[in-house]
């Protein structure tokens, strides 16, 4: 029998050399590997007749051979094998590549079941490499859900698949630290029947009610480790409350732009904050572009006024580096007493020791950069305000650190993400919430196109146009690397990499197209970023890693491809992209099916430009049914939960953990059980705290 902490090496056939391919998906225990859940599932569906194949769709056919396979060479260690297959409705061919002896399987005259993806040749729907399936094998996974697993080289899902079997058979499961009565109120599964129930589903319902249990818990120690969070910061106070200071008030009349009533009003919160006898604990909620940035200036600037010092953090050290700039460029205009510092990982180790001198010495009063500015070997002259960017909030263990050092910051949150009222208030229990809800009034509305793969030469056209106008364009894709595996009946996901090599081809050689995605490394990142921010590159194709924060007021078109892979808060957040300057901007969201309740909830984007609408626009228009295989991103990255999607879970957990606090705090008046729940937080949860940079 296994536990959970287990490494994985005890599993029989995870050996050291395999244990590394799992090491990069981040499995390290058992605990690790069964919370690798699929990212999707495919079903076997029934057997169709060879008149109703469609392109791309993953089809069983029963069907006779015909024509004996014929394998042609094309050069040395290529050859392809073409077999004709007919049914009593139509023929078609079947090609497979260096199989030669795939003939020895197949006889002139007999029926087989062959099951793979269909592609189009010469205009011919064709099967490609299709597996020939016995009678006995289809009629065991037919109509089951079989789990696709996100894979990394040198591990299929296949593989994948197998060891997880094994670890669901050999797990000692224990006693479900989930109270049962817990379980019963909420209708939740036990936690085997769960783990069990996500990875191998017999259908949709147990799917579902398998993935209920583990959402729930998911927000449930989320939300626990907030109310523990808010109990602590509501004793902190404040023993040197800050002064208001002229220079804010005047750098707000010098700007080249009126300041809109929402940034008025939320300045003067934060201002109010910082001066009175309790920390600032802040959230400011704000839609891309309404103009977080200058905000964080000002409380800066008080902060600094009242000499302290002030750490701006992004999430990214791309983000970081454009913060520092526009920090930069603002001193130089308006002549602060600003003297910022940039602290990122991707500095020598001679800039990193003269940047943490500035720090500790006081001589830099801002220092911007990514989140590892609050840990490591940082220390701080006087460190009196935090900002985090586009962020997470702030962790029970940040607070910690910097509580260690004798620091007792006050903290204010920026957030683009749109999220209702009633979810933010579980959500960020903890903060006060500002919400910057208007956007500057001299902007362009953004034009924007939903449409099929069709459009797709006219987008190009349009892209080629607008580059030659000296305008830049940002294309995304899903995926990262052309990924071969079959998927099910779902369309062909793009990729980044294959996609720049086809508009290098298909855009004027004068074009310059470069590609960025989160597996390349920070320096590298950071170089694309820069080139692309200098105008040096063009068109930057990309995953979404760019949706946070960039501002490239140059960018004007923004595109989309499988923008039905993407929740409709995402897509808004990835518009925000465009649209920061003086000209038009544009974005095209190009869906590969055509499926109508698809277009209609794309359709959202089209009439609204307001995210709070549109991310509960998406949670009403998909419904229960569709759970799986989309996500919103943002800044709540549960495994498996989506605070859009899943908000009822989300309120259902709410209720719940006022129940369980009060077994925290009083646990003489509850049974055993709660104990068990509380040991696993303890043990398991609490530990991990810094989850809150969820
Ligand atoms: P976000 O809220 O998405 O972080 P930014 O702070 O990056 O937005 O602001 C986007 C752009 O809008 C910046 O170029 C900024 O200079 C500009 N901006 C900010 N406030 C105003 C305003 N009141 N009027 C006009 N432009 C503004
Ligand atoms: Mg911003």
């Amino acid at each position: 029998m296994m536990r959970l902490n287990d490494p994985i090496t005890e599993l029989k056939g995870i050996g050291e050399k395999t244990a590394i391919f799992y090491h990069k998906l981040n499995i390290f225990s058992i605990e690790d590997l069964i919370k690798h859940y699929p990212r999707d599932y495919e079903e076997w569906r029934d057997i169709v007749k060879i008149g109703e194949l469609k392109e791309n769709q993953v089809h069983a056919v029963r069907a006779m051979v015909i024509s004996a396979p014929q394998t042609i060479h094309i050069r040395k260690n290529m050859s392809i094998t073409t077999v004709r297959i007919k049914d009593d409705t139509g023929a078609c061919d079947i090609i497979y590549f260096n199989m030669p002896y795939i003939k020895n399987n197949l006889q002139v005259g007999k029926q087989y079941i062959f099951r793979g993806r269909i592609v189009l040749k010469n205009h011919m729907i064709t099967f490609d490499q299709p597996k020939i399936v016995s009678a006995q094998e289809f009629a065991q996974n037919v109509h089951r859900l079989t789990p696709i697993y996100p894979t990394t080289k040198g591990l299929t899902i296949a593989a994948i698949t197998k060891i997880m079997h094994l670890a669901v058979d050999c797990l000692d499961w224990g006693q479900d630290y989930l109270p049962a009565c817990v379980c019963q109120r909420y209708g939740l599964p036990e936690l085997k029947s769960a783990v069990t129930g996500i990875h191998f589903p017999k259908n949709y319902i147990e799917l579902t009610a398998a993935r209920k249990r583990l959402v729930f818990e998911e927000f449930l120690f989320f939300i626990l480790s907030i109310m523990i969070l808010k109990d602590m910061t509501a004793q902190e106070t404040n023993d040197a409350p800050m002064m208001r200071v002229a220079a804010c008030q005047d750098l707000i009349c010098k700007l080249p732009y009126k300041l809109t009533a929402a940034q008025r009003r939320v300045w003067e919160e934060i201002e109010q904050d910082m001066c009175s006898t309790r920390l600032m604990n802040r959230l400011v909620q704000g839609d891309v572009g309404s103009g977080k940035t200058i905000v964080a200036v000002l409380a800066i600037l008080m902060c600094v006024m009242n000499h302290h010092q002030a750490a701006f953090m992004a999430p990214t050290e791309v983000l970081a580096k454009q913060h520092y700039e526009s920090v930069l460029e603002l001193v130089q205009n308006y002549q602060l007493p600003l003297k910022p510092v940039l602290l990122t990982g991707s500095l020598t180790a001679k800039e990193k020791r003269r940047a943490k001198e500035n720090i500790v010495l006081g001589t830099g009063n801002v220092i911007i950069g990514t989140q590892a500015l609050l840990q490591d070997d940082v220390d701080f002259h006087d460190l009196r305000l935090v900002i985090t960017d586009e962020q997470h909030r702030f962790g029970v263990k940040q607070r910690e650190t910097l509580a260690l050092k004798g620091m007792q910051p006050h903290i204010l949150v920026m957030s683009a993400t749109p999220i209702p009222r009633t979810l933010a208030l579980i959500l960020y229990g903890d903060l006060d919430i500002s919400v910057m809800d208007e956007l500057p009034a001299n902007r362009l509305p953004i034009k924007n196109c939903v449409v099929n793969t069709n459009y797709r030469q006219k987008a190009y056209e349009f892209i080629a146009k607008e580059v030659e106008n000296g305008r830049q364009v940002y294309v995304i894709c899903p995926m990262v690397e052309p990924n071969d595996e079959i998927m099910g009946d779902m369309p062909i996901l793009e990729n980044v990499v294959e996609y720049t090599e086809k508009l290098k081809k298909t855009l004027p050689e004068t074009v310059c197209v470069e590609y960025l995605h989160g597996q390349m490394n920070p320096k590298a990142k950071n170089f694309i970023m820069e080139e692309f921010a200098a105008h040096r590159i063009d068109v930057l194709v990309s995953t979404t890693v760019i949706e946070v924060g960039i501002n490239v007021p140059n960018a004007t078109v923004m595109l989309v491809e499988n923008a039905e892979r993407f929740g409709l808060a995402q897509l808004h957040q990835l518009r925000g992209r465009v649209g920061r300057g003086k000209d038009q901007s544009y974005c095209i969201l190009i869906s590969s099916t055509t499926q109508n309740d698809t277009m209609e909830r794309l359709q959202v984007l089209n009439r609204s430009n307001d995210g709070f609408f549109i991310s509960s626009e998406d949670m009403r228009l998909r419904g229960p049914g569709d759970l799986f295989g989309i996500r919103q991103s943002g800044q709540f990255q549960f495994r498996l939960g989506d605070i859009y999607q899943d908000a009822k879970i989300l309120q259902e957990a709410q209720n719940c953990a006022a129940n369980l606090y009060d077994a925290y705090t009083h646990p003489e008046k509850y049974s055993r059980e709660y104990q068990v729940f509380w040991e696993h937080y303890e043990t398991n949860i609490a530990s991990n705290v810094d989850f809150i940079n969820i």
